[in-house]
């Protein structure tokens, strides 16, 4: 009950979002259709896993002799799809802020050589609990004036996916080179890779892999959110995949 209590509170937050978002929507003229398609996907989203801990809610009301032991099923899955709506929030409301143009970089002189080695060594468990290799090159001293946490919520989702979406035995190689004027940052592996059809949608919002549709973890929100801070800071993302061989994604950022 305090779950669902929490689950409606969130939904609240993200109205207020909605709110914000469609006050400063007019100004940077995003299409009326665009932004209703915002709200219906994200509806849609959110309403999956709030149907799934009603009823797990509801199923652990029905028997209130069972001991915590004999619900634990019914326990973690509440646990899980409220982590995933949390994380959907957290990834809607980045969007809609950055739509209305209230979400503003903080930029600073940061050392992209370090953000980069804190994000990998954080990953380092994940990897080594899927039996996963992963490498890291990266160039001494690049320092660059960026948002550092935007940065690090970047690598975050490149190499989260790098990870989710690569099997055990896999390699994930994450390069990093100061260039002339810009810098390379690469996040490549050996995972499942991703169909043609799906190539040119997957900086979408809410757009999944036909391979992954139905897969736990995933919002369809992390490349859309990578793309809005790789460009808010004045770079671009590519991403190249063949199906069964593996996925790179290049970010080039200015110096
Ligand atoms: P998700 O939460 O589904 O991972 P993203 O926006 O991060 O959402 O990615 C969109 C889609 O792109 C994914 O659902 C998946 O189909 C595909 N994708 C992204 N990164 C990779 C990768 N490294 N390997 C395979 N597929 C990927």
């Amino acid at each position: 009950i305090l779950l669902l209590g929490g689950a409606a509170g969130l939904l609240v937050a993200i109205g207020a979002g909605f709110y914000l978002a469609n006050r400063a929507l007019i100004p940077i003229r995003l299409s009326l259709e665009k932004q209703q398609q915002f709200v219906s996907d994200a509806s849609h989203e959110l309403r999956t896993p709030l149907s799934v801990i009603q009823a797990h809610a509801e199923l652990l009301l029905r028997h209130p002799d069972h001991t915590i032991e004999e619900d634990s099923k019914h326990v973690s899955t509440v646990l899980q799809e409220a982590r995933r709506m949390n994380k959907l929030v957290g990834g809607l409301l980045t969007l809609a802020r950055s739509d209305s143009n209230q979400l503003e970089l903080e930029r600073k002189p940061v050392r992209l050589d370090l953000i980069v080695r804190e994000s990998v060594n954080k990953m380092e468990m994940l990897a080594e609990v899927k039996e996963l290799i992963l490498n890291a090159e990266i160039d001494d001293c690049i320092p660059l004036e960026a948002d550092e946490e935007r940065l690090h919520q970047l690598l975050a989702i490149l190499l989260d996916n790098a990870i989710k979406y690569t099997s055990e035995g896999g390699v994930v190689r994450v390069v990093c080179r100061k260039l002339a004027h810009t810098v390379q940052l690469e996040v490549e592996d050996t995972g499942i890779g991703i169909a043609p059809e799906d190539l040119p949608r997957v900086f979408d919002r809410f757009y999944r892999g036909d391979k992954v549709r139905g897969r736990e973890g995933g919002t369809g929100l992390g490349l859309a959110i990578a793309r809005w801070i790789v460009e808010r800071h004045g770079g671009k993302i590519r991403l190249e995949s063949k199906p069964s061989v593996g996925t790179l994604v290049s970010v080039t950022l200015p110096l």
